[in-house]
């Protein structure tokens, strides 16, 4: 009895280690043979190379912990190695080994002498588990880029590039086909071409340009191209920049008006605190400035077709009050207060006359623009817009298609007027122009129509 008592818990002792040891088993193995991959993150993911991009890796595995990293770059089975790195086993299960690490690397295609076309950026890291007759779980990762280091070709397709300062230009031009943006610099501003509508198959773009009042005889022009993989061209086309004199114009300020034109423009505008004279200087310079703003954010999405025909019309029987460009000086008591520049031409009529498209457009602003009144704005195509301000009246929706010499409202003097004219300003991709030239048909036939017509008879040079 005693002995098979014995045998009976010595067997299931023995049942009991068994089972112990068998739960070891499967808990060392689960532990060593684990089966969870790696984890990585790569920042950036750019979707071309072109030039040295530098790239962050992040890699961690939790469990058994990182045995190596390895990075290349394929391209057609050549293979460009980047990165290496081993990690230690350390400690009893790589209790002491390295669970996460960060590392960057820079992959440059011109170094490396890559060609152009696809290549795929390839991270292979591994742990220390005992998978795969004991190589460690695998993460794979790919990313597919595209290397291209040459920049895109452009070339003017126009001759006779005679600028004003304060004026316009026009340039016809060629950029090659991987080219995503372009158009003419000026300094530092790009006025973006589009393609000439009427034949997409020549590849030509047409380009309307500006050289701001400011501007210098010696200030650069380039032809100017990027590809999607931000790749810039800059290229001389000639040109020649007239010199223009501005007038200078002195405008006293007595209390009368400014008592006047002060109180047109709410409250909210000033600080409890101030005067008259400065309230009518945060007026005539910092909401100026703002007013310019919008005009310059309104005209940055042009219509790309040119709804516009032959010259401009002005004003009819209408007097010029103040010229583009006049370099004004503000007195008040016989002291200079403030200067300013005039962006546009005065005319003054009778009071209230009837205020006409300048040329075909769409309506794509009518209502309050601060020192100009109620304004009109209309979007001529392919970056030429005009504005009328003062307006007693506005007469137009925006949206609305207006036809040459169509009435948009009636002079006035609403916003910081003296007497009832109209403010006539013209802009290329936002930026204020002389509108002579775009009133005079000779200057538009030389400048504009003789380029355009070149196109339609390409004898015709
Ligand atoms: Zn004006």
């Amino acid at each position: 009895m005693r002995t098979f008592s014995l045998i009976k818990s010595r067997f299931k002792f023995g049942l009991l280690l068994t089972a112990l040891i068998f739960v070891l088993l499967v808990w060392l193995f689960m532990i060593i043979f684990e089966g969870e991959k790696p984890q990585a993150h790569l920042e950036p993911l750019p979707e071309y190379l072109s030039e040295g991009i530098n790239f962050t890796l992040t890699a961690s595995d939790l469990k058994m912990g990182l045995r190596n990293i390895k990075v290349i770059v394929n391209q057609d089975g050549l293979v460009f190695p980047i990165l290496k790195k081993d990690f230690p086993y350390e400690g009893l299960f790589n209790k002491r080994g390295i669970r996460t690490y960060e590392e960057g690397f820079t992959v440059d295609p011109k170094k490396l002498n890559m060609v152009q076309g696809q290549a795929n950026l390839v991270i292979e890291i591994l742990d220390f588990s005992k998978r795969r007759g004991g190589d460690g779980n695998l993460l794979l990762l790919e990313h597919k880029m595209i290397v291209d280091t040459i920049p895109p070709s452009i070339t003017a397709a126009s001759r006779g590039h005679n600028i004003s300062i304060g004026g316009s230009g026009l340039i016809l031009y060629r950029p090659s086909l991987d080219t995503h943006e372009s158009g003419v610099l000026v300094n530092d501003l790009l006025f973006p071409g589009v393609p000439l509508s009427r034949d997409p198959q020549t590849g030509l773009y047409i380009c309307y340009f500006a050289l701001p009042y400011n501007s210098q005889k010696d200030t650069p022009l380039y032809l100017w191209a990027k590809d999607g993989a931000d790749n810039e061209t800059k290229k001389i086309f000639s040109y020649y920049i007239r010199g223009k004199q501005f007038r200078s114009d002195t405008i006293r300020i007595s209390d009368q008006f400014l008592e006047q034109v002060v109180s047109r423009f709410t409250a909210d505008l000033f600080g409890p605190e101030k005067t008259t004279i400065e309230k009518y200087l945060l007026i005539n310079k910092r909401l100026r400035e703002e007013n310019h703003a919008v005009l310059r954010d309104l005209c940055q999405s042009p219509t790309e077709e040119k709804l516009w025909d032959g010259p401009w019309i002005r004003m009819k029987n209408a007097a010029t009050m103040a010229t583009f460009g006049d370099q004004r000086t503000y007195y008040y008591k016989d002291k200079a207060i403030d200067r300013g520049v005039h962006v546009g031409v005065d005319l003054a009529s009778l009071a209230t006359s009837p205020v006409q498209a300048g040329n075909t457009g769409r309506v794509i602003f009518a209502q309050d623009l601060g020192i100009y009144g109620l304004t009109v704005v209309l979007d001529h195509g392919q970056g030429l817009y005009t504005m009328y301000g003062h307006l007693s009246r506005i007469d137009v929706n925006v949206g609305q298609l207006i036809a040459k010499g169509d009435a948009l409202g009636a002079t006035g003097q609403t916003g910081l007027a003296t007497g009832d004219h109209l403010h006539f300003s013209f802009l290329v991709h936002g930026v204020f122009v002389n509108p002579i030239e775009w009133w005079d048909p000779h200057w538009i036939k030389d400048n504009i129509s003789r380029k355009l017509n070149t196109i339609d008879n390409p004898s015709e040079k």
